[in-house]
């Protein structure tokens, strides 16, 4: 299939770009940057897992050589939609063709904004065809920080951090050709918004909804994100996802609350200054920064306004109320496959509460019990962690299945 994908590049001083899950928050903040900068950027791919509607409409206007969906009905339906339209753009269907669709020889640059373990599989195929590749799919880095890591030097890959957090972090170390340095550096802190649920009690946070955890006060995210915000699985994850970026241990990173997420992360040198990366909570930010990386290139933010900002306010998380930081700590602690473990039976239960079939405060308990079930390893290969993968989606789901029913409230 990739001899389809193997014209050549006929403009040089372009680049061409896959977008993986470009139907997503992530994905279409990525297609704003690049509708901006047409003479940079060009997309040859774009894939999503069943959002026929949106996908047309966006290879009508970025006309790529090839979108890819998960779904097969989906997949036929745009064909045909395309077709009657006159747009050639080919449609395919699966992960073999995901895969197919990074490596091709006209795309240098992949963005990986799939949600959760459905991204893996395509990142490293970017990763392992020596790619520019901008990660937003922090779970891919989690299941297998080791062999992403690997692929990426062994391939000379680029992976650039989208997440806020991370994307601040690459700004504020040192610099050097062959990437970031550790030199100096004391600590990382990683700045956490909290989530809606930051002021809740205990006893509030039982009965909350998926809508209210679905509101995020600053930023708009996908529900998968939005939920892990608010459980702080988010911030746990991306303690997991800087240990590996920044080949940094994990005890030297700490999470700080800022709920008004101005001050996207910062790092702390031997010296005792403070470097923190600011600007208005807009994810067209890092995703401008990583594409154009090393040059900068407008992204569409609003410029940060010193003279209207309200305060900023730093805190200390509170891991009692919000367990879910520190089972992130304990998996990379325990390390090998324990972070894989932990992000399977995070989706697991996430879904669950957005189907209304678990309670909030159930979440850190299935992941936990979870945790305490499965065989961790130490040697990771991908068929290792696939099948932990496989093994802790199942044990959750039957936790979840064989729990007592609880009533989660519609409104
Ligand atoms: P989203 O739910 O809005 O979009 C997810 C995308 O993935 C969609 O295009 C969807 O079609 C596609 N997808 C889902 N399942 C798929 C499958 N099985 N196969 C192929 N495609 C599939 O999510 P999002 O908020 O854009 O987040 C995407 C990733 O970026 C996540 O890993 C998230 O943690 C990370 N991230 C998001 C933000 C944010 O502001 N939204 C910030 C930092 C990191
Ligand atoms: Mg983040």
């Amino acid at each position: 299939m990739s001899a389809l994908f193997d014209s050549d590049d006929s403009n040089a001083d372009s680049q061409g770009i896959a977008i993986l899950g470009s139907t997503g928050s992530v994905g279409q903040s990525t297609l704003d940057v690049v509708r901006r900068h047409p003479d940079k950027f060009h997309v040859k791919g774009l894939s999503a897992n069943s959002r026929v509607d949106t996908l047309f409409e966006q290879c009508k206007e970025f006309l790529p050589s090839r979108v890819v969906l998960n779904n097969p009905d989906s997949a036929q339906i745009l064909h045909e939609k395309l077709r009657l339209d006159g747009v050639a753009t080919e449609v395919l269907c699966g992960e073999s063709a995901l895969c197919a669709m990074v490596e091709a020889q006209d795309t240098q640059t992949v963005m990986a904004a799939i949600v959760g373990a459905a991204g893996l599989l395509p990142t490293l195929a970017a990763a392992k065809k020596g790619k520019k590749v901008l990660l937003a799919n922090k779970e891919s880095l989690v299941m297998s920080g080791a062999l992403l890591m690997d692929a990426v030097r062994a391939n000379s890959a680029q992976l650039l951090p989208i997440d806020s957090e991370h994307n601040a972090i690459f700004q504020c170390l040192p610099q050097h050709e062959s990437g970031t340095s550790l030199n100096g550096v004391k600590n990382l802190l990683l700045t956490a918004s909290g989530g809606p649920f930051r002021e809740f009690t205990l006893e509030q946070l039982k009965s909350v909804t998926p809508q209210q955890a679905c509101a995020h006060p600053i930023w708009s995210m996908g529900r998968k994100i939005s939920v892990d915000s608010a459980t702080l699985m988010n911030k746990g994850l991306e303690l997991i996802e800087a240990c590996w970026l920044f080949a940094i241990d994990l005890e030297c990173i700490d999470v700080v609350l800022h709920p008004q997420s101005i001050v996207h992360s910062m790092v702390t040198y031997a010296d005792g200054s403070v470097l923190a990366q600011m600007g208005n909570p807009d994810m067209r930010t890092p995703i401008a920064h990583a594409l154009g990386w090393p040059q900068r290139i407008e992204s569409g933010a609003e410029p940060l306004d010193f003279f209207s900002l309200s305060k900023l306010t730093f805190a200390r998380p509170d891991t009692k109320k919000f367990p879910c930081l520190e089972l992130a700590r304990d998996a990379m602690r325990i390390g090998g496959t324990a972070p894989s473990a932990l992000n399977a039976a995070n989706e697991i239960a996430v879904q669950a509460f957005l189907d209304r079939k678990l309670a909030f405060t159930e979440i850190p308990n299935v992941i936990e019990t979870t945790m305490g079930k499965v065989v961790h390893y130490q040697d990771v290969t991908l068929e290792l962690i696939l099948s932990v993968d496989r093994e802790a989606r199942e044990m959750a789901d039957s936790l979840i299945n064989t729990q007592t029913p609880v009533r989660v409230p519609h409104a």
